[in-house]
């Protein structure tokens, strides 16, 4: 019966997405920070977040949700990538190591054997000594 209610009354309605996902997030963490800080603006802001979440997820004008939507992806997606990136190499750091060619400055992934050694660069050909 409830659900029934839910469902018709959520009909047409926007909904949740990356961005929504995001403020929830954002919204949480900024929650459990100010357990320790205690700060009234930091509640303000969670406050405002959970209004702007609710009317995005309530709201019916969808293009405009949408919008929203890719131009936080064109931000948000360039900076997955990096956190990805950090985290992988982070968990690959005992068998590569990453260094930078001095000539095009390519990454060049290293397998990690302690000591001096020289490398040739995939992209350029150049040739260069790394400390690993
Ligand atoms: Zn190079």
């Amino acid at each position: 019966m409830i659900g029934q209610k839910l469902r018709a009354f959520m009909y047409g309605r926007y909904g949740m997405d990356q961005l929504n996902m995001a403020l929830l997030i954002l919204c949480s963490l900024l929650i459990l920070v100010n357990f320790f800080v205690n700060s009234y603006i930091l509640s303000l802001i969670a406050t405002l977040i959970v209004i702007w979440e609710t009317f995005r997820a309530l709201s019916k004008k969808h293009y405009a949700r949408q919008k929203e939507n890719t131009v936080f992806l064109k931000f948000w997606a360039p900076t997955e990538k990096w956190i990805r990136t950090r985290y992988t190499r982070f968990k690959e750091r005992n068998v590569y190591k990453y260094r930078t060619c001095p000539n095009c400055k390519a990454t060049l992934r290293l397998p990690a054997k302690k000591g001096r050694h020289t490398t040739k660069c995939p992209k350029c050909a150049t040739e260069f000594s790394v400390r690993i």
